[in-house]
């Protein structure tokens, strides 16, 4: 339990974006950075950097290891590093080589010549190639920048502070793009090109990515609320502006709904970034003042989009409170060379995700009824999960940064788990926790008292991190529930089983139940789901995704990447594969299916007999609805 907050880092207080830089008592400039997006469009953006420098060795250092991301920093799409000398009053520039350290591919060494007194950096970042879909974040009309992909900083060491560098922003858009951000315009900035900001350390720049783009509207939120809050869209098309008034009002309705919740607001304004595009990788990204949500084109205007993904901007908003101003220990480091403990991501991220659809619905923008089904659906899949007889949850959570970066595709990821177990399963955990305090309390107090005690302590104190250790979590929760929660989570983090914690939906009043009927929002999905029947996932032209260990499907002989070619004699199909299930009920006779393993083409007998199983929530008669409070509006 004690993994996951590291030890060296101090109780106190982190403030972001404070100035007490080291140069400063010098006397000197803060670092300049030019970022020119013209040719974002052809996936080239160029970076012009300026950094104060004094004569002998020096490092810089690529940003490594961004907290929010939990990820490495993408260096393989840097290009065209060239760095070259200035002295003060003189026009010529001298050339200067970097050596990169053999050993820390993020550092580039130099020696300053005598009498230079100012370094530029000039760099370029391949937009192109930022993840495996090749999308990147940049097209014909849109880019969204973040910022710790063009600059390197001056680093001294691993104490290095990035809250104490500070550094002056400015970008150039393509001709009549437009452009929306956490950071505050210069004073003596201009509304066209080029756009300068305020001066601001460079751990907040890192937290301020920009969204440009030609098609861009912005809509205040919530608008007799302080601080301000705005939503800001991109679009490769026009016509994806145009969320309507009904969203608009229901986006409005979590902002007040999170200041119910938190008790608080630690931003001085907040920008939701949002980018509508078929042709930018899909990606969230959390930040103190914005959240960089990056999404398919129709998602703000389609009413099935904006039902099944409803809450993610519910999610990346509530991590302002968790996750920016309070973040576990672990991720918090003096700079981005440092690597960062993801251990507590099942708080990070698995209370940000039960906030998210609680938040949701208290919003308006699910249902009730939603709300249940999308619960009994993260109950069935973490209910199947072999994999947790190896590994627990904690390990989830402290391998996150590797299984993130595994190719989901290679199937058997109920055995080998990935890195969003946390977030589903721990969305269960934060459930129940939230049922033991309503129960322990006669319905007196909940989850929302920990909330306000933990994310209210200061009322609205600007962008700022407060660390956090499991010892302080567990203290806040016995506050407002005398429990022994550290048991509490130990168990829930450290068990070995594959069968998911189901005591929030009990203690809430629910079970979950498997009938032949897929729920109204297993229907919306479109899911022809036969994880919980047979034990496999099946592409409509029948190749097999996945086969659940210990499932009908893995005892028959299938595997991941298999196709099927014929039920039961009949050419494949997902509705042939239904009714086969369904006539397989009550008979002895297995399903026999014909499947082709790379050229090689055999027959299995399915011995499966157990109907269509489609997970749904059934009230326990004469228990309290817990989660009927739960979700009612405060
Ligand atoms: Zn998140």
């Amino acid at each position: 339990m004690k993994s996951w907050f590291i030890s060296a880092v101090p109780s106190t207080m982190v403030f972001l974006g404070i100035l007490v830089a080291c140069d400063a008592a010098y006397g000197r400039p803060p670092i300049s950075l030019s970022v020119d997006l013209r040719d974002a469009p052809r996936k080239l953006l160029h970076a012009t950097e300026i950094i104060p420098v004094r004569p002998g060795a020096m490092t810089l250092a690529y940003p490594k290891w961004i907290g929010n991301e939990h990820e490495l920093g993408p260096i393989g799409q840097q290009a065209g590093l060239f760095i070259t000398g200035h002295q003060d009053g003189r026009t010529t520039a001298i050339p200067m080589r970097w050596e990169r350290d053999p050993i820390d591919l993020y550092l580039y060494h130099l020696t300053v010549p005598r009498g230079v007194t100012s370094i530029e950096v000039k760099m370029d970042f391949i937009t192109s190639a930022i993840d495996e879909t090749g999308a990147g974040s940049t097209d014909a009309n849109i880019a969204v920048l973040n910022w710790n992909t063009v600059l390197l900083y001056p680093y001294a060491g691993p104490s290095t502070q990035v809250a104490s560098l500070e550094i002056t922003p400015t970008v150039i858009l393509p001709e009549n793009w437009h452009c929306a951000t956490a950071l505050a315009p210069s004073t003596t900035s201009v509304p066209e090109s080029p756009i300068s900001f305020q001066t601001v350390s460079l751990e907040q720049l890192v937290d301020s990515p920009l969204l440009s783009g030609r098609y861009f509207r912005e809509v205040a939120l919530a608008p007799e609320i302080n601080p301000k809050h705005y939503l800001d869209m991109v679009a490769d098309k026009p016509e994806n502006l145009e969320i309507s008034q009904t969203h608009i009002d229901q986006l409005s309705n979590l902002i007040r709904e999170t200041g119910s919740l938190f008790q608080s607001r630690h931003y001085n304004s907040f920008h939701m970034l949002v980018t509508l595009s078929d042709c930018i990788s899909g990606g969230a990204f959390d930040h103190h003042q914005s959240l960089d949500n990056r999404r398919p084109a129709n998602f703000l205007t389609d009413e099935r989009s904006l039902t099944l993904y409803g809450n993610f901007i519910a999610h990346d908003f509530a991590h302002s409170w968790n996750g920016q101003y309070r973040r576990p220990a672990g991720l918090v480091t003096p700079n981005y060379q440092v690597p960062v403990d993801t251990s507590a991501l099942w708080v990070y991220e698995g209370l940000t995700d039960y906030l998210s659809a609680v938040l949701a619905v208290r919003s308006g923008i699910w249902t009730r009824e939603q709300f249940l089904d999308q619960f009994a659906e993260i109950a069935a899949k973490y209910d199947h999960r072999p994999g947790k007889t190896w590994r627990d949850l904690q390990d989830t959570a402290t391998m996150a940064p590797i299984l993130w970066s595994v190719d989901g595709s290679r199937g058997y990821e109920s055995w080998r788990l990935g890195g969003f177990d946390f977030y589903g399963e721990g969305e269960l955990v934060w459930l129940e926790v939230d049922a033991i305090i309503r129960n322990k309390t006669g319905g007196k107090k909940s989850l929302d008292d920990f909330l306000a005690l933990f994310y209210g302590q200061e009322r609205g104190t600007g962008p700022k991190v407060v660390p956090f250790t499991f010892e302080q979590l567990v203290k806040a929760l016995t506050t407002v529930a005398p429990n022994d929660w550290a048991a509490f989570f130990a168990r829930r983090l450290h068990e070995l089983t594959p069968t998911a914690p189901l005591g929030g939906i009990t203690g809430s009043g629910y079970r979950v139940v498997y009938g032949d009927t897929p729920s109204a929002w297993t229907a919306l999905k479109g899911d022809k789901d036969f994880a919980y029947s047979i034990g496999m996932d099946v592409r409509p032209d029948g190749t097999i995704t996945d086969v659940h260990i210990g499932s009908p499907a893995q005892t028959a002989g299938f595997g991941p990447g298999m196709k099927l070619l014929t039920i039961n004699q009949h050419p494949f199909s997902i509705d042939g594969l239904q009714q086969a299930i369904r006539d397989a009920k009550g008979s002895i006779a297995p399903i026999e299916c014909t499947v082709d393993n790379t050229g090689v083409v055999i027959t299995l007998a399915l011995s499966y007999h157990g109907g269509q199983q489609y997970p749904l929530l059934e009230r326990i008669p004469g228990t309290v609805d817990r989660l009927l409070e739960i979700v009612a509006p405060k």
